[in-house]
């Protein structure tokens, strides 16, 4: 519209303009040369509060902004914040000089886009903080310890602590999540005390916290506040009306002695923090040049694992369940072996764990039952048709649904898996999570028989056996060696095995190494079940298809004999006594 449309308008189109501008949807103001207002649309008045509908906003910047508009002679777009109370609205608005009727003055456009900034804020939060605790990331960390890097003249020195909470798994799956996400929170009010405002606490993952503190004088200083911060967390934390005990390992990089970029001060923290892990947790260590080599022999192990299961370098031993008063073998014991990179065969306790921390277990179960179902003719040939066959499953595989469900599947697919039992530590029965409620009857369906191992050496008391469902308890080699000399022993075996026949499950104790031990456990006990070296070491059966009587498990232990073994599959080995 030009201005000779405009002056010729009629009333009637002058008011139709008028109410339009009214009602557009943008908010609409004009002000003059002082910021006065001198035109308000209705959109406007309501982000304004002017229209009475919300707290009047505070008009000064506007005007101020109206001033420099027009000082400036040229349209400009701004963000405006108009606080009322708590509640914030934000305007995207447009300013432009005109002149008009010969008056300076300001059109101003206003859209509201509070909604997308409340959702940019809280994308922008989710980066930068850690929703649970309210700390600063681990991106904000970092970018404070590089300002630190770039702005050292010289002379400035910091500390790097990377904490990481013991036992946390355990923790979450005893207490479950909720109350494991609690102590987190409270681990890190706890960690955050006596921090000056130059320090920075981060959460950096899960149970994971790095602690950055800038300026420091010396190691010495450190060390106390440490020592400090640590005796904080040794006070119990009381959670969901559980009192719960919480350590916490740490480990410290000094810049500069120990490295000169956030990335490498963090490692060698990290390393220094492993340290303490391996050494009995719940202290603190500064970084040195040994536990650098530490890591990297660490590093290489962790390699050939890796190459160990991409080549499937693995193979069972078996070890027979046997009837001790009968002889016969009632099942066998599937335990894995690693070839390693020297050929040389190596037992799980020194791979076992380190598997699954990498995430390579699940795999390393797969391989176990393949191995099983490729030699069943066998088995069959030197055990028996009608054995169990047993496969251990560690407790975190056990609590993990999507791996139980695949080698339920598996299991399944051999044709015959009610020959199976899966054999899992009494702390997958007792983690708050679904193994007892979900994944057990899976394997039930099956016809899969489960056994609970090592019993006696984990988090349960003997009172959590009345809530578990299992067909076979294995009472741990701890309380077996040298039973007939330990009555506390002798009393828990008593319990321990009424309470497994008023359940109905089958006991076995494992690690019966000699006659004394057999005679004991015959003469004083209903115990029907043994395993041990008394009667067999863990054998190969590529080794009894061969027909040589020597055990290869000979290569793995340090005291061993040939063994023989016999068609109905157990090894007299009298001469395995201790
Ligand atoms: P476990 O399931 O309790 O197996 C019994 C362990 O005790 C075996 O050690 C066996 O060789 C050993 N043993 C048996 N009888 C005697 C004895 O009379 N005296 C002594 N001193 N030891 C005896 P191994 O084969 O070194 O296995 C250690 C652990 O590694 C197993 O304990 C099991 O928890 C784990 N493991 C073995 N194979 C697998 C597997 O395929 N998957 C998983 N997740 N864990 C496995
Ligand atoms: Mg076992
Ligand atoms: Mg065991």
């Amino acid at each position: 519209m030009n201005d000779n449309s405009y002056s010729g308008a009629t009333e009637a189109e002058l008011g139709f303009l008028k109410e339009i501008v009214r009602m557009l949807p943008a908010g609409l103001t004009v002000q003059d040369a002082q910021g006065e207002l001198l035109l308000v649309n209705d959109a406007a008045a309501a982000q304004l509060g002017i229209d009475g509908s919300r707290p009047l906003a505070d008009l000064a910047p506007r005007r101020e902004a109206c001033r420099q508009a027009l000082s400036a002679g040229q349209a400009v777009v701004t963000e405006e914040a108009l606080h009322a109370g708590a509640a914030r609205q934000v305007l995207l608005t447009t300013h432009r000089p005109v002149r008009l009727a010969g008056r300076e003055l300001l059109i101003s456009a206003s859209s509201d886009i509070t909604e997308q900034k409340n959702f940019e804020d809280q994308l922008f939060r989710s980066a930068y903080f850690d929703e649970l605790t309210g700390l600063p990331s681990r991106r904000v960390i970092e970018h404070r310890a590089n300002n630190l890097l770039a702005r050292d003249r010289g002379g400035e020195r910091f500390a790097l602590a990377f904490l990481d909470v013991d036992n946390f798994k355990h923790i979450n799956d005893y207490y479950g999540h909720a109350v494991g996400d609690a102590l987190l929170v409270e681990l890190s009010k706890r960690l955050g005390r006596d921090l000056r405002d130059s320090d920075m606490l981060s959460r950096i993952s899960g149970d994971e916290f790095l602690l950055l503190l800038s300026p420091i004088q010396s190691q010495e200083e450190v060390a106390e506040f440490m020592q400090s911060t640590l005796e904080r967390l040794t006070a119990p934390f009381f959670i969901d009306n559980s009192e719960i005990f919480a350590s916490t390992s740490v480990g410290i990089s000094l810049y500069p002695d120990h490295g000169r970029s956030f990335e490498t001060l963090r490692q060698n923290a990290d390393i220094a923090m492993y340290r303490i892990k391996n050494n009995g947790k719940g202290l603190a260590a500064f970084f040195d040049a040994s536990m650098e080599r530490e890591a990297q022999a660490r590093m290489k192990v962790e390699q050939s694992l890796r190459l160990a299961i991409l080549e499937k370098r693995f193979c069972c031993a078996f070890q027979s369940k046997v009837d001790i008063r009968t002889q016969a073998v009632k099942g066998i014991e599937a335990l894995v072996r690693l070839r390693d990179d020297e050929g040389v065969i190596q037992a799980p306790g020194s791979f076992i764990n380190l598997a699954g921390e990498l995430g390579l277990i699940d795999e390393l179960t797969h391989l176990v039952l393949a191995e099983i179902v490729k030699s069943i003719d066998l088995i069959n040939d030197t055990f028996g048709a009608e054995a169990t066959i047993s496969i251990n499953v560690a407790a975190k595989q056990a609590g993990n649904p999507e791996f139980m469900r695949s080698f339920a599947q598996a299991l399944d697919e051999t044709g015959f898996p009610q020959r199976f039992m899966i054999e899992v530590t009494e702390d997958a029965f007792v983690a708050k999570n679904h193994f007892q409620t979900e994944i057990l009857p899976m394997f039930r369906k099956l016809g899969v028989g489960i056994s609970i191992d090592d019993f006696g050496t984990g988090y349960s008391s003997l009172s959590a056996l009345a809530d578990i469902t299992a067909d076979e308890i294995k009472i741990d080699r701890s309380f077996i060696t040298d039973i007939h000399k330990r009555p506390r022993s002798q009393g828990i075996l008593r319990a321990i095995e009424s309470l497994s026949e008023a359940l109905g499950m089958t006991v076995i104790a494992e690690g019966l190494e000699s006659h004394e031990e057999l005679a004991y456990l015959q003469a004083a006990t209903k115990i029907r079940y043994a395993q041990g070296y008394y009667f067999s070491r863990p054998i190969f059966l590529e080794e009894l298809k061969l027909a040589t009587p020597a055990s290869s498990e000979a290569r793995i232990s340090v005291a061993s004999r040939p063994v023989q073994h016999n068609r109905q599959g157990y090894s007299r080995a009298s001469g395995y006594r201790r």
